[in-house]
């Protein structure tokens, strides 16, 4: 077994080689508190009850963190991620905590980036460009967006909640990822903050400038000289064996560090759930939003169905699609949610909601329900 491949017999010992960060004393931990408080403009809470708020997502983990600081500004994170560095102390970036599998647990210096970092810096129609502070809440960039007649694409079931922040951590895909890709397809660039305190610009980067970066020497240049070794190591395993899921998450997406796909660092860093980096600032692609648009709700007998049907759909180039099973309806019929809505789904207990846009509207309506599936 060679060095490169990573399996159960040498986890251990990759795992050794990590620092382990032991949990803070009460003491330690009451002095980071302290000295929060002295450098950081926006809230320090390290109260039972604020302790208790942030102690879980929408999973069902739960671990208290150290404490929770909700920064007024860039400079404020800065200084939290310094104080915790001098006590050794995990920090945690959160957004909306939405997320499922625990992502936002941890005891750790919680910081929340929803209260006060939301602003959307710019939007540029021209080149579909938006300038984002992480807190700022999906639904807040597609209503500007849409203003231009543009959209950010990738839009999780919880998108008035979740954040930009949020989705880079968790490479967040939706219903319209079917019209432009998952959230790392559309990040071109991130501000993004080291623990140690490197504060840098990443983004695709091409050969010349990433010789340019190495020769800079200083810490900038050693990170980016560890990650083209990396590359340069790896490049053919992650070639040939990179798993070839839609989404990579909950583990490093090592392919955009590819040359063929521009060493973007930036696009390396999204699904890295918080373990890597603090994101400062993201620089978002933005796509067309179609102005009219038509859904086509499609029921089968089973879900197992409907999921074999997916692709048929795809192929007429749906903007969105979402599958949904009964379990679901049943769910809403026992708490008499939605019941409108329920009546005109067509017969079935699996469907497919495809959306599809265009310019305009045709005249011609066929709502006429056809039953026609093949098994
Ligand atoms: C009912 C429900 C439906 C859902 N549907 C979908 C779906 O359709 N598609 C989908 O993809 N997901 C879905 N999710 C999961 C989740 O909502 C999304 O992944 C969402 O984008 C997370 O955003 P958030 O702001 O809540 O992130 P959080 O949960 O706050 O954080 C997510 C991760 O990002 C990290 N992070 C946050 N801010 C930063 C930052 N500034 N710098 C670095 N890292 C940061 C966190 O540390 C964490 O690891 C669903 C969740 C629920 C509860």
């Amino acid at each position: 077994m060679g060095q490169d491949v990573i399996n159960r017999k040498n986890i251990k010992e990759i795992q050794d080689r990590q620092p382990q960060a032991a949990p803070l004393s009460a003491g330690d931990a009451k002095a980071l508190e302290a000295e929060l408080r002295a450098s950081v403009r926006g809230e320090v809470r390290f109260d039972d009850g604020s302790r208790a708020l942030y102690a879980t997502d929408a999973s069902n983990y739960r671990q208290a963190p150290i404490g929770v600081v909700i920064p007024r500004d860039i400079d404020d994170v800065i200084a939290t991620i310094a104080a915790a560095r001098r006590y050794a102390a995990p920090v945690l970036p959160r957004g909306g905590g939405t997320s499922l599998a625990g992502q936002c647990c941890n005891t750790a210096v919680v910081i929340d980036f929803t209260k006060y970092l939301n602003t959307i810096l710019s939007i540029d129609p021209d080149n579909r460009r938006a300038r984002v502070q992480p807190g700022v809440i999906l639904d807040s960039l597609r209503d500007a967006a849409e203003r231009y007649h543009l959209t950010f694409a990738p839009d999780p079931s919880t998108h008035n909640r979740c954040s930009i922040g949020g989705m880079i951590g968790n490479n967040s895909c939706g219903v319209h990822s079917v019209m432009a890709g998952k959230t790392d397809d559309n990040v071109e660039e991130l501000e993004i903050l080291t623990y140690d305190g490197l504060r840098l610009r990443v983004g695709a980067t091409g050969e010349e400038e990433l010789q340019r970066i190495i020769a800079e020497g200083g810490r900038r240049a050693e990170i980016y000289r560890r990650l083209r070794d990396l590359r340069d190591r790896y490049a053919d395993l992650i070639r040939q064996r990179f798993p070839d899921i839609p989404r990579c998450v909950s583990g490093y997406n090592l392919i955009h560090l590819l040359p063929e796909k521009g060493f973007n660092i930036a696009r390396a860093l999204v699904g890295s759930e918080g373990t890597c980096v603090t994101v400062l600032e993201a620089t978002l692609r933005l796509v067309p939003s179609p102005p009219a648009r038509a859904l086509l709700v499609l029921g089968y007998p089973d879900v197992y169905t409907a999921g074999d049907h997916v692709m048929d759909v795809v192929e007429h180039g749906p903007i969105g699609l979402e599958g949904m099973d009964e379990f679901l309806v049943r769910a809403m019929r026992k708490k008499g949610l939605h019941e409108a809505y329920l009546a005109v789904l067509p017969q079935g207990e699996g469907w497919l909601l495809a959306e599809f846009g265009g310019t305009k509207r045709s005249r011609r309506r066929n709502s006429a329900p056809v039953r026609r599936w093949r098994r």
